[in-house]
């Protein structure tokens, strides 16, 4: 790593620690040429993925708006904040390990669904009422059902 104050090429880390909440790695060098200190930083490579929505619309996959939807499906249900936060890290974990740069909004639905079912009943009918577009008492009471006979 070039040294900002000399320009020479020749470091020594003396300090590697987590930053940013873990997405990082802070590393402090030691110029050997001109003995200065500086800071590099280091991070995965994020791929950016993006959703394409029904309309055909395209826009970008965060990880912040899948928390966001599950967040109004889990209001004033007797859930942690952090437990909806971390399946929305698993979630966006999923996603990207597809390896798939452009992703179908149905695709997420259900992975967002899934996770909601494991949760909390309310929620998952809360959300999948939008999400699938209910349109009648029957459309609620057929989701009930199906959740009633699932398997233990
Ligand atoms: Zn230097």
């Amino acid at each position: 790593m070039r040294c900002p104050y000399c320009a020479s090429d020749e470091d020594r880390v003396v300090d590697s620690r987590p930053a940013e909440g873990g997405a990082a790695v802070r590393r402090r060098r030691e110029c050997r040429g001109c003995g200065q200190r500086f800071s590099t930083y280091e991070r995965t490579e994020q791929a950016l993925v993006v959703v394409r929505k029904r309309s055909g619309e395209l826009e970008p996959f965060t990880r912040d708006k899948i928390v966001a939807g599950m967040e109004k499906a889990t209001k004033n249900l007797p859930l942690a904040p952090e437990t909806v936060r971390r399946a929305g890290a698993a979630i966006e974990a999923r996603v990207r390990s597809l390896g798939r740069r452009e992703v179908p909004s149905e695709v997420i639905g259900a992975e967002v669904l899934a996770a909601l079912r494991e949760l909390d009943d309310v929620a998952y009918v809360r959300f999948a009422s939008v999400y699938k577009g209910f349109t009648s008492s029957q459309d609620f009471a057929r989701e009930l059902a199906n959740l009633q006979h699932r398997e233990p």
